[in-house]
């Protein structure tokens, strides 16, 4: 009995070899900015969220040691029972002025924050109108949620007035959607959304998880689309990303955030975030909220590296942000470039389905990469256009 158990996943592991869906881990040895050391080599890291840099920040750091000084490492409980602490307080009350809400909740990641709070507030009777292209995240905190599930093509309004005309909702309306999508780099029309949700009494969850401290200089999609937040929308976001932390949050109105206190389990049943991590996460966001300087070089070295993609002609997708895909028309195409690309020290590794459609290098700029370092990352793709065409396929 037991030989069969292995024999069945060993199997299913053949088989993603076999169509190179087979996923393996890539540790790190060393990190200093965006430069890694893998297995003793050293690269130029591409693929980091990290946009800001802020994960090497010295008062950033400084404030993760200060936290364990003074609390120890884990916080030994759920933020119900004793795993909360003044620090914990203290972000939230800084989320509630940065994204000028009444109230908001630290999560223990963004994984579990969309898999808690979508159950949450979407219930029997409810009906979720969420895009084709939300995060795996958004996706599964809909699966568990008792509400039935709409998926509207991806960022088209049309289809979704058409969807919200012909559904008979006896509960709530609830439309969901990352501001700016992980894969992609385009930015949901938030003003349009919000404008539909009005009209059709309906809540609007974004997941800001890469829209904070990227855009609307540094606030998140919100600002950037010039809303104010009311009590029909429910901002969620990450401090996994442009904070260089790690953890999540929610912002809305009172009520709503003591709802997700009573009800999100998630956040119930969940130790809570170490005090050293919100310590970081706080001082990230007061970086973000004072110093506009690193958030402006991030939208420099973007606006270089587009250049340069759109110069060689490679194949991107309508990215608005830090988030630059190359497409590929096959798997073993972008593995092959992503190799290419290790060849000349520049981490990027590939991204193929499930996780998106078309398979794809998807570079990540940040505030932290040098002149030298795009440099290298346009000798890199120079490269790689010469190799198009000959086993590369795009
Ligand atoms: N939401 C979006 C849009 C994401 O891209 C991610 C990260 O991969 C998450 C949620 C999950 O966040 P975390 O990595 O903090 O669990």
């Amino acid at each position: 009995m037991p030989i069969k158990f292995f024999e069945i996943f060993e199997e299913k592991l053949e088989e993603l070899k076999k169509n190179y869906l087979y996923r393996s881990i890539n540790d790190i040895d060393s990190k200093t900015t965006m430069e890694i050391i893998i297995d003793g080599k050293k690269f130029i890291n591409f693929a980091s969220n990290d946009y800001l840099g802020l994960s090497q920040h010295p008062v950033v750091k400084q404030a993760a040691i200060e936290a364990i000084k003074i609390f120890g490492v884990g916080a030994g409980a759920s933020r119900l029972l004793s795993g909360g602490t003044i620090i914990h307080k203290k972000l939230e009350e800084l989320l509630c002025e940065f994204k000028n809400t009444q109230s908001s909740l630290i999560l223990n990641s963004g994984y579990t924050a969309n898999t808690s709070l979508i159950p949450s507030i979407a219930q029997e009777n409810d009906i979720i109108f969420s895009d084709e292209l939300n995060h795996a995240s958004i996706i599964d905190g809909c699966r568990l949620s008792k509400a039935e599930k709409i998926i509207y093509k991806h960022c088209e309004l049309e289809d979704l007035q058409k969807l919200l005309k012909n559904s008979n909702c006896k509960g709530k309306k609830i439309i969901i959607t990352d501001t700016v999508f992980s894969m992609d780099g385009d930015i949901a029309p938030i003003k349009e959304l919000y404008e539909l949700c009005k009209n059709e009494e309906a809540l609007l969850y974004l997941d800001d998880a890469h829209g904070t401290g990227v855009l609307g200089d540094g606030f998140g999609a919100l600002r950037h689309f010039k809303l104010n937040p009311d009590e029909s929308i429910i901002q969620m976001g990450t401090f996994s990303k442009a904070l260089g932390a790690f953890g999540a949050f929610v912002c809305s109105s009172s009520t709503l955030i003591n709802w997700f206190i009573n009800s999100a389990r998630g956040f119930i049943f969940s130790t809570a975030l170490p005090p050293s991590i919100v310590a970081s996460a706080y001082a990230s966001l007061k970086i973000i909220k004072e110093d506009k300087s690193l958030i402006k070089k991030l939208w420099q070295n973007t606006l270089q590296v587009k250049e340069i993609i759109n110069n060689l002609e490679l194949k991107t997708t309508n990215t608005q942000t830090p988030i630059i895909p190359i497409l590929f028309e096959d798997i073993e195409s972008a593995k092959n470039a992503s190799k290419l690309l290790q060849d000349f020290y520049i981490y990027a590794p590939l991204i193929r389905p499930p996780t998106v459609k078309t398979p794809r290098i998807r570079l990540t700029v940040t505030a932290a990469h040098t002149l030298e370092d795009i440099e290298r990352l346009k000798e890199a793709l120079k490269n790689l256009q010469g190799q198009i065409g000959m086993g590369i396929k795009i």
